[in-house]
């Protein structure tokens, strides 16, 4: 080098190892936005959904309807750091702070829009925000809130609510003799009142060769995201939460168009084989410790992942509860309804026999357990919401579960989905220097113990 020449700057090491096809499919749901945005611009109704596993997505798309989902649209508000203004609209039209922080964002944006914007967006919305709700879709699934808050919701808006529901159960009653003939019939009838009512509605009837051909593309969606969750299971784990977090929307929600999404995550799923064969780790550092995150992140911080995988931390699986089960073979189905009443209800039943067997009445534990052995984890993050019981009433006796019959620890940190200011990321990595020591405590133990980790 002559005397003159400056140094080459080093650049820092990126802790966080992402998958290059992660970056389309955050993409493609970006720009839906926009297209709807635009769509709406151009006269077209928008329908603002819940997460309703899949029983309405499906009817509504064959509609040709352009639909946001402002649980989704929430945590982009938190990634960007513009949540605040709109938990600070929700608070002050008398919401209270304790409650969902996808619903208090998305209630802070409704009275900003009607309240305080003349019906527009609210300009400092991000991706041009989304437009005026024709239609509302609630979903009874989970919580009181997702029941609630679209109802809220309403009133806001000139515009109809019609809410889906799911079955809720524990193990013993939902493996009753004939329950599931039950449930199947009830959800088909869901459905079908659900497609009956856009139809009036829309004052247009159902494409139903659309909606076959879309049950048809979900399967083989989901078919592709359960053997990228199968793929990860892989030392070291190939594939980082936080791409997990930013491609999931195209097959939880089914956002975005369904034939690029399929071939976008047949491009993750080659990428993770591939990673897999050459060993190659999520995360940038030599993987010490093997992490699950139960249950929803910290949206707004997720940059704190950085930190820990400096530190060998790879957070190889996540939040069950935004991972699709492998799909049934449905072929035999010939009634649409049925076959999409079929489709959404394996979601959450599939696990029940295994969950009966094992004596262990929350689900929710047994799907647990059958992850933390399949991925071989060091240990749990847990991270309980104030603003969330029903994400957090599990995680005491999946902890316990998890201690007793795998010896696996739990680290427990308090946060938000959405409200930063309930969240400290120096108080996380204080704790976490401490439970390395817990981990590699249990690590012998569970040698001692004659388990393989
Ligand atoms: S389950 Fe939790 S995060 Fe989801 S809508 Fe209900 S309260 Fe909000």
């Amino acid at each position: 080098m002559s005397e003159t020449a400056t140094p080459a700057k080093t650049e820092k090491k990126r802790a966080i190892n992402r998958l290059k096809s992660m970056y389309p499919l955050r993409n493609l749901v970006q720009q839906d936005y926009v297209n709807t945005l635009q769509a709406s611009n151009e006269g077209k109704p928008t329908v603002w959904s819940m997460l309703n596993y899949w029983e309405g997505d499906l009817p509504l798309k064959a509609m040709g309807l352009n639909i946001v989902y402002p649980e989704n649209y929430a945590t982009l508000l938190a990634a960007s750091g513009a949540a605040e203004p709109f938990l600070d609209a929700s608070d002050s039209d008398g919401f209270p702070t304790h409650m969902c922080g996808y619903g208090r964002s998305t209630i802070g944006y409704s009275y900003r829009m009607m309240k305080e914007n003349n019906g527009k967006i609210p300009p400092d919305a991000p991706l041009g925000g989304m437009a005026k709700p024709a239609l509302l879709l609630g979903s009874g699934i989970i919580c009181d809130a997702r029941f609630k808050w679209f109802q809220a919701l309403a009133r806001y808006f000139d515009a109809p609510e019609w809410c889906l529901e799911m079955p809720m159960m524990a193990t013993f009653e939902g493996t009753e003799p004939d329950i599931e003939d039950y449930q199947v019939k009830f959800l088909t009838r869901e459905i079908k009142d659900f497609i009956e009512f856009l139809e009036k509605l829309l004052k247009k009837k159902m494409d139903w060769a659309k909606l076959e051909e879309l049950i048809d593309l979900a399967t083989r969606i989901h078919e592709t995201t359960w053997q990228i969750g199968e793929a990860r299971k892989a030392i070291p784990g190939p594939m980082h939460s936080t791409d997990f977090w930013s491609s999931m929307p195209p097959a939880l929600f089914f956002a975005g168009d369904m034939n690029v999404s399929l071939k976008l995550y047949q491009d993750m799923l080659a990428e993770v084989r591939e990673r897999v064969k050459n060993k190659e780790s999520g995360i940038n550092f030599p993987e010490r410790y093997r992490l699950i995150f139960a249950e929803l992140p910290p949206w707004h911080s997720l940059k704190f992942f950085d930190n820990l995988a400096e530190k060998g931390w790879n957070f190889v699986f996540e939040s069950f509860g935004y991972h699709n089960t492998r799909p049934l073979d449905l072929s035999k189905v010939s009634d649409p309804c049925e076959k999409l009443a079929r489709f959404s209800r394996n979601f959450w039943f599939n696990v029940f026999p295994d969950a009966k067997k094992d004596g262990i009445s929350n689900p929710v534990v047994e799907t647990y357990l059958k992850i933390a052995r399949g991925f071989k984890a060091d240990g749990f993050f847990m991270h309980p919401l104030i603003s969330c019981r029903a994400a957090s009433c599990s995680l005491r006796t999946i902890q316990h579960f998890e201690q007793d019959k795998l010896d696996i620890p739990s680290l427990w940190v308090e946060g938000d989905i959405i409200d930063k200011r309930v969240f400290n990321p120096q108080e996380v990595l204080a704790k976490a220097e401490a439970f390395e020591q817990t981990m590699d405590h249990y690590r012998t133990v569970r040698k001692s113990k004659g388990l393989d980790w």
